[in-house]
């Protein structure tokens, strides 16, 4: 039996920022206070920037951040992702489908579907049908993605801090055209192997949360508590981005910045000094809901030079 964890998932398409990494603190506070284990995964499906997972986690540790077994690679995991994809195909829940993202978007919704959501063109089509596409496909360089077949267009999912999430569900991808395992799939599994019971991430993400629920009721795997937490925002109000100055926490560590107090009194707490306090002070019920603005020093001219991480 796993013991119970939380956990941080961070894509090493580049350095975390401030906002990136306070939620990162967040999970491990969730995860340790509420008895839980704190594990560590690299979602390297896609975009990868070389050294960006090392210089992640070693941004954590000099934080305090302890992690507990292995840290987990997507890439090591591809075989997993294929067996449950494999499992809901025998099932007859898996189809291919030969549609563009523009061949999408300029397709009717389905009665009652928000704009954007796949309105399953490719679900039934006749075998020869299918032929015909994959040779179109195939005369362009692409392969056929796979989805989920589903009848539901909701699955309702409690969120500690939203409440119930209720974001549509179209047919998932389970497999994008270029062969690579979707992000649903991925996360829903890896969650599963590795005893993530509770989900602590950005509010970005609550919308995958009822279609990542769906896909852990159809493997058979428990469905993890979540609480998606608020984003940081740059001073325009949109979300912060490594563009808007000097964000991450060696460049804000430089310049004196104090990262432990401010991630303290962003989330509403005192002032942090460090990881300890941190651990002492922090309490769900008493987490801040509102949006924080983070207004980053300027970046440097070398800092802001082209090729620069
Ligand atoms: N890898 C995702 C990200 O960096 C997070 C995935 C998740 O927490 O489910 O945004």
């Amino acid at each position: 039996m796993l013991a119970p964890a939380g956990r941080f998932a961070p894509s090493p398409s580049g350095d975390l920022h401030i906002g990136n990494v306070r939620t990162g603190i967040l999970a491990y506070l969730w995860a340790r206070t509420t008895g839980r284990h704190f594990r560590w995964r690299i979602e390297d499906l896609d975009r990868v920037s070389p050294g960006a997972a090392q210089r992640q986690l070693a941004e954590f540790e000099a934080l305090g951040v302890s992690v507990d077994g292995p840290i987990v690679l997507q890439s090591d995991r591809l075989a997993h992702y294929e067996a449950a994809c494999r499992g809901l195909e025998a099932r007859g829940l898996v189809y291919e489908c030969y549609c563009s993202r523009k061949d999408i978007q300029s397709a009717p919704s389905a009665p009652h579907a928000p704009p954007g959501a796949y309105p399953g063109t490719c679900r039934n089509l006749t075998e020869s049908e299918r032929e015909s596409a994959r040779r179109r496909l195939a005369d362009a360089g692409r392969a056929p993605a796979l989805r989920l077949a589903t009848d539901r267009s909701e699955r309702p999912v409690e969120d500690a801090l939203l409440g119930t999430l209720t974001a549509h569900i179209d047919d998932v991808v389970l497999r994008r055209g270029d062969g690579v395992w979707a992000y649903n799939l991925a996360v829903v599994v890896d969650d599963g192997d590795m005893g993530v019971d509770q989900v602590v991430r950005g509010d970005d993400l609550a919308s995958s949360a009822p279609r990542q629920a769906l896909l852990c009721d159809l493997l058979g795997l428990p469905v993890p508590a979540y609480a998606h937490v608020p984003l940081v925002l740059n001073p325009a109000g949109a979300r912060l981005a490594k563009r808007d100055g000097a964000v991450t926490v060696a460049q804000l560590t430089e310049r004196g910045f104090d990262v432990w107090g401010w991630v303290g009194t962003s989330l509403g707490f005192g002032p942090w000094r460090g990881i300890d306090d941190a651990l002492a002070e922090f309490d769900p019920a008493g987490l801040s809901r509102e949006p924080t603005v983070f207004d980053p020093p300027p970046l440097s001219p070398a800092e802001s030079a082209p090729g620069r991480r």
